[in-house]
């Protein structure tokens, strides 16, 4: 889950980063007493979850109140990237003498966290790495001794911050890290960390990616989530606790399991003959009680790339019988004319191959085993059946 510009800064404010003290708004006339209440010139910025917003002419500098309403006026519904803006930050503007890059990651092949810095900030750090990869310094953190200060000081004669510096550095790095490691972060990034015309150093930007496993336990940054900026589908997902990921190909996937909903893309891909392929990853965990079931092929049939769909249920604890139930009140809710797969398998699985026998849906085929039934999900995707 990624954490808009405003909310990145105010986390670290409570970890002694330094930053603006700005306020958000959601009008021009907001911006304006936001701005009157700053006193001397402004920075208006776009909030969205994308990066380049500076390019793409969301942020905008404003001398007075009249022109921070102006700005706010231009920059709020403006598409940035295919995000539209809904809030803009209004920051006291500051003058700069140099931009630097400090951001912290997972390193998954190291099984560490990495922080990594740059004195080439302000641009993406993809772009550095690209362009002009030895500007980048890095340093592994043990998780268990945390970021040590001889680490911090390493990076910041790697980026050759001026002496003068370092101390605040080392304290702003070190901040970093907690912040990153106590929000369960998987992404903790200032770009630029700016040394003003005032000389100090303060996170002029800030982007924050928490993992989403650890929303259960991190509360307070859940709640801040803007589902304005995702897809529809994957908010309706999460709201009906379901785990759903978009794929490009033409048959829906509705499995109960993330194991068995792997095969069956893998059985998909093997039969697919190269141009069939799934057209989502989809858990509806255990039980497949109907409200699951009917949210779930809602949102299969929102995507209008879908041919077929190919139900793949075990049932185990659940019985087969229950399932079908749940399927046929499932169609009543949502109804389709799509061709439908559906094979059952496990405790009571004939029976509910019964009971959807017996309704007798024109669109719906049983199929025995997970090969018959991909088989059977790829000709109905091809119009074949
Ligand atoms: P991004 O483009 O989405 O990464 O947004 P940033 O907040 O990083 O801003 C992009 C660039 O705009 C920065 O690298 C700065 O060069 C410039 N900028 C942002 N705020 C200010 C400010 O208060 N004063 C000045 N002079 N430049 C700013
Ligand atoms: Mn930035």
């Amino acid at each position: 889950m990624n954490l808009h510009e405003y909310q990145t800064k105010r986390r670290f404010a409570q970890y002694n980063i330094p930053v603006a003290s700005g306020k958000t708004a959601t009008t021009p006339e907001e911006a304006r007493i936001i701005a009157e209440e700053l006193t001397g010139a402004v920075v208006v910025k776009a909030q969205v979850l994308v990066g380049g917003r500076g390019k793409a002419g969301g942020i905008k500098l404003a001398k007075s109140p009249q022109e921070a309403y102006d700005a706010t006026d231009k920059i709020l519904g403006m598409d940035i990237k295919g995000h539209t803006v809904g809030i803009v930050l209004i920051d006291p503007a500051s003058s700069i003498s140099s931009e630097i890059y400090l951001g912290i990651t997972n390193d998954r092949a190291a099984g560490k966290p990495l922080i990594m810095a740059s004195s080439e900030g302000g641009v993406e750090i993809e772009e550095v790495a690209r362009v002009n990869p030895s500007a980048i310094v890095r340093e592994w953190i043990s998780p268990s001794l945390g970021l040590r200060e001889y680490q911090a000081r390493n990076i910041a004669s790697g980026i050759n911050l001026p002496r003068e510096h370092w101390a605040a550095f080392t304290k702003i790095a070190r901040n970093l890290y907690r912040c990153y490691v106590e929000s369960d972060a998987v992404l903790a990034e200032i770009n630029p960390l700016v040394i003003t015309g005032e000389n100090v150093l303060f996170a002029l930007d800030g982007k924050m990616v928490i993992d989403d496993n650890a929303l259960y336990r991190q509360s307070e940054l859940a709640a801040q989530r803007d589902t304005s900026a995702e897809p529809l589908v994957e908010t309706q997902a999460r709201e009906a606790g379901l785990t759903y990921v978009k794929l490009n190909g033409q048959i829906g996937c509705m499995v109960n399991g993330a194991g068995l909903a792997m095969t069956t893309m893998d059985m998909i891909k093997l039969y697919g003959g190269g141009d069939i392929f799934p057209a989502n990853f989809l858990d509806i965990g255990g039980g497949a009680q109907a409200d699951r079931v009917a949210a779930a092929l809602r949102i299969i049939l929102s995507d209008p790339d879908v041919k077929a769909v190919l139900f793949n249920i075990f049932g185990g604890i659940t019985r087969g019988d229950e399932v079908a139930k749940g399927i046929l009140q499932a169609l009543q809710e949502v109804p389709t004319d799509k061709p439908m797969v559906i094979r059952l398998a496990g405790t009571n699985a004939e029976e509910g191959r019964a009971i959807i026998d017996e309704a007798n849906i024109p669109n719906i085929t049983a199929a025995s085993t997970l090969t018959d039934g991909a088989k059977k999900a790829i000709a109905a995707a091809r119009g074949e059946i």
